[in-house]
């Protein structure tokens, strides 16, 4: 995989002796979602939430468009417009199945 600029692929790259949970290191800002292919930015208030974000903060290539597999992209816009309304989704496709 490669990443918008060098300061994203250290970021997800990195490593840290000290925080075998990056979730306790304050060196590392960045973390990427596998499951949707989004970039959040951590927040470091003791737990693991984070911020998502579109754009690279270093050089502001749009993350979702460059780097993430599209596929998958669609995949995860579809499921976030099933989701509020799944069940009448569901209804629609049984009866034109
Ligand atoms: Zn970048
Ligand atoms: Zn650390």
């Amino acid at each position: 995989m490669t990443y918008c600029c060098e300061q994203v692929a250290r970021q997800l790259q990195h490593t840290c002796e000290a925080h075998s949970d990056l979730r306790d290191c304050p060196d590392s800002l960045v973390i990427h979602l596998q499951d949707t292919g989004q970039f959040g930015l951590r927040v470091h208030d003791g737990g693991s939430s984070f911020i998502t974000i579109r754009h690279c903060p270093w050089c502001g290539t749009d993350l979702l468009e460059r780097v993430s597999n599209r596929e998958r992209r669609e995949d995860w816009s579809l499921q976030r417009l099933a989701r509020p309304d799944s069940r009448r989704l569901d209804r629609v496709r049984g009866s034109s199945r």
